[in-house]
């Protein structure tokens, strides 16, 4: 394994809980497609996959069959990617729905969000003190290492605040959320502000939402962190130009770090980048 500070993270999340096969016809959305994509963009080079299921309709789900297909068909493969899953799939959800399938398959990784919001002016985004306590100790038991989404600088201060209790243990791996309306906008400013405020040992990635997608991906290249890509953050390639596959921000992605004088990590690179055990 070479140099690891060199290394940059790279998340494909291709799914999401928002596009439709209106909004793009190339987003992968059934359990099959889901694998065969993050398939494709792990022979780009994507070190790690975060993923969403929909239920049979296409709708946002947490769905525990249709993550024990997708996960199953990835597994079946040679593809060593880092499997990131989320717990946030769908709004108003009992604790147990948004865990079972941590539990079960045990991913290398899954989604901790931090706190609470508003979303996107319409409902609650509920991440509730005694669904975190409970998440966190259930990562901790299945050993699934919590990817700390944040979407508002408080969420850091609960971040640290379970540190302190034992629910979240130290390397954190942090993931800044910018731009969805209710949290914070992705701005430079924005990401330099929360950067400045998680524990040195910590890792860190962010993303942009929609047009914010490439400013802060220049920004956290810049600033020393990692970076994800997909269509559950942007389904646009350029203006009015879709993304005909999570590949090509996979592939423009590997180009840019390129420039930057850095690589992208393989998924073993990013297991010791960001200290995952198994
Ligand atoms: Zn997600």
């Amino acid at each position: 394994m070479s140099d690891l500070k060199n290394k940059v993270i790279l998340t494909v999340a291709p799914t999401g809980a928002w596009p439709s096969k209106k909004d793009t016809p190339y987003v992968p959305l059934q359990p099959k497609e889901i694998a065969d994509e993050v398939y494709a963009c792990w022979k780009a080079g994507a070190s790690v996959a975060h993923l969403h299921v929909r239920d049979d309709e296409d709708k946002s789900s947490m769905n525990y069959d249709k993550f024990v297909e997708t996960v199953g068909y990835i597994r079946d493969t040679d593809c060593d990617i880092v499997l990131n899953l989320t717990t946030s799939g769908q709004l108003g959800l009992e604790d147990e729905a948004r865990m079972r399938h941590i539990i079960d398959l045990k991913p290398e990784m899954a989604s901790y969000d931090c706190g609470s919001m508003n979303w996107l002016h319409t409902s609650v985004f509920e991440n509730s003190p005694r669904f975190l306590e409970k998440l966190g100790t259930v990562m901790q038991e299945n050993n699934v290492k919590p990817e700390i989404e944040i979407f508002d600088a408080g969420m850091i201060y609960n971040a640290l605040y379970y540190l302190k209790k034992g629910i979240l243990k130290a390397p954190l791996h942090f993931q800044f959320v910018l731009g969805a309306a209710g949290g914070m906008d992705a701005t430079v400013e924005n990401l330099v502000f929360l950067k400045s405020l998680i524990p040195a040992d910590s890792t860190w990635g962010a993303l942009g939402i929609g047009k914010g997608h490439l400013p802060i991906m220049f920004t956290a290249l810049a600033l020393g962190g990692h970076v994800r890509v997909g269509m559950e953050d942007n389904i646009l390639y350029s203006k009015g130009v879709l993304a005909k596959s999570n590949v090509e921000f996979v592939e423009r992605t590997k180009r840019i770090v390129a420039e930057f004088n850095k690589e992208i990590a393989t998924p073993d690179e990013a297991r010791a980048i960001m200290s995952l055990t198994k």
